[in-house]
């Protein structure tokens, strides 16, 4: 059968980046999950994928008409550390569709076996982590994240063994492309000039053909990569996501969030928030994750740097290394804007026009930091705070105050909020008066603000029902709340609730090995 029309331009375009593999075969393929909404995204047959042909497929036991399955190489710098050689030690790229926007996207594999780049891994996958991409992966892509999303997830009847006997899944990832720093730190560490030029250019071809032929186009690639990051950053920290493994070989080039292995949501706000058990020195800490971005695309120019200069031509290398600076430098610039962006529409508020927006932006900065200061110190709950910040829009302070031990602990920055959202009503004068302007305001912020997040005690019992006793009921409740971030339907309330406070504080997360 051929549920998938592939058009494989990686394993076309570039011979030599990747090892042609065949995924391992499992005994008893179950499907556990198939996303539906993705599949017609992608112009699959669904009912034919959820056949037994089409779950042979998914578990890796047939492999599909046209499909072409490879395990590309990579490097990184994992906490810091450069290895020069990782590569998908567990996962396979099956092939690219176009979907119906005419967007190329990867179908690849993980937890399908061991590949050359295996080291001394299992190449497998358990139930409990494939399920928990699926989680926060939908959530993440609900909320308006760029994701990578899972496709379908099959349980295969056999163990992987970790600290115990765990029951093994395989996970099909649908990705604008696997593309990542590491890619290119792989050959530019080999000092590949050759091969690392022909990656930029498929990779400018497929992710920013406009800069296609044009002179300075790895410097405009940079460009286009950072500026990506920047919003992708900054929406995760205005949700409260940690990332907690954000490796150069786990940042894309597209500027999807990848791989969900200790990733976490922020409950009672703190920067300082490390959930990870294998982050010790908090590299990869909640507030740390701009500086981080910065980091690792300074290790991407770096890659980039031989395509720019020819390494005997000291003056073009100078020039090379200065315009690449400039756009690292201009990095904290380009995060904080689509930060306080989104930390304005966050607030309810609005930029007027011309001669004021200047000081509406300073204002907006100064109260959304005066209101991450005032929820650190009461350590309130990230995601309820500001969803009650629109009550408080809307005419009730109740539940806003409630989330403070001193109930009066926010009367100070409020009366300043009160009054900058004066300004913009007035500014909009005519609209049909303060009433409607606050209820206007408070449904834009729940626009803004979610109500529902995968709330860490939630999805851990959602997969532990799975993993453990095959109950996968839990996680279809949760991921159908997780769909509806923005709502808050009374069938909804629970997944709303933060964890008991002893929970969150003993909290850890593993990387999904
Ligand atoms: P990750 O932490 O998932 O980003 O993976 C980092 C590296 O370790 C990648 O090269 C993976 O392919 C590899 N890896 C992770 N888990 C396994 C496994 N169970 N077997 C083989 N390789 C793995
Ligand atoms: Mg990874």
């Amino acid at each position: 059968m051929a549920p998938f029309p592939f058009d494989n331009s990686y394993a076309r375009d570039l011979r030599g980046f990747y090892v042609a593999w065949q995924p391992v075969a499992v005994p008893a393929p179950r499907l556990l999950y198939l996303n539906h909404e993705l599949a017609a995204e992608l112009g699959l047959d669904v009912a034919a994928l959820a056949g037994p042909d089409g779950v042979s497929v998914l578990a890796g036991n047939a492999v599909p008409e046209g499909a072409e399955p490879i395990a590309q190489a990579y490097a990184g710098h994992q906490f810091g550390g450069f290895s020069p050689q990782l590569g998908d030690g567990r996962a396979l790229l099956l092939g690219e569709v176009i979907d119906r926007r005419g967007g190329r996207r990867d179908i690849a594999f993980k937890g399908s076996g061991r590949t050359p780049f295996s080291r001394g891994g299992d190449g497998k996958a358990a139930v409990g982590p494939m399920l928990r991409e699926v989680l926060i992966g939908e959530a993440m892509h609900a909320l308006g994240i760029p994701s990578t999303r899972a496709l379908a997830v099959v349980a295969t009847g056999e163990p992987v063994f970790r600290e115990q006997a765990l029951p093994g899944a395989v996970l099909t990832r649908v990705a604008a492309s696997h593309l990542r720093v590491g890619t290119f730190e792989f050959f530019a560490a080999r000092g590949d000039v050759e091969r690392l030029r022909q990656l930029a250019d498929y990779t400018i071809a497929r992710h920013d053909p406009a800069l296609s032929g044009a002179p300075d186009r790895y410097l405009g690639l940079l460009r286009a990569v950072a500026a990506r990051q920047a919003t992708l950053v900054a929406q995760w920290m205005n949700v409260g996501f940690i990332h907690g493994v954000m490796n150069t070989d786990n940042m894309t080039i597209s500027g999807e969030t990848i791989d969900y292995g200790p990733c976490a949501f922020i409950e009672a706000y703190d920067p300082r928030a490390v959930f990870s058990s294998i982050d010790h020195g908090g590299r990869y800490a909640f507030g740390n994750q701009p500086a981080i971005a910065r980091w690792n695309l300074a290790r991407f120019a770096e890659t980039l740097l031989p395509l720019a200069a020819d390494r005997d031509d000291e003056a073009a290398l100078k020039r090379a290394v200065a315009d690449a600076t400039e756009v690292i430098d201009a990095f904290p610039g380009l995060f904080d804007s689509a930060l306080r962006e989104g930390q304005r529409a966050k607030l309810g508020l609005t930029l007027r026009p011309a001669a004021d927006a200047a000081a509406d932006a300073a204002t907006d900065a100064a109260l959304a930091d005066d209101w991450l200061a005032l929820l650190a110190r009461a350590g309130a709950d990230f995601t309820l705070a500001w969803r009650r910040l629109a009550d408080a829009a809307a005419g009730d302070e109740v539940p806003l105050r409630a989330l403070f031990g001193d109930p009066g602990a926010a009367d100070a920055w409020l009366a300043r909020w009160r009054a900058r959202c004066a300004v913009d009503d007035a500014a909009a004068a005519g609209a049909g008066g303060a009433s409607v302007a606050a209820i206007e305001r408070a449904s834009r912020m729940r626009r803004a603000n979610p109500f529902v997040i995968p709330r860490n005690h939630r999805v851990e019992q959602a997969l532990a029902a799975a993993s453990d006793h095959g109950e996968l009921e839990p996680f279809e409740r949760l991921l159908a709340a997780l769909r509806r971030p923005f709502e808050q339907a009374p069938e909804l309330a629970a997944y709303g609730e933060p964890a008991p406070l002893e929970v969150t504080a003993g909290y850890r997360t593993f990387c999904g090995t």
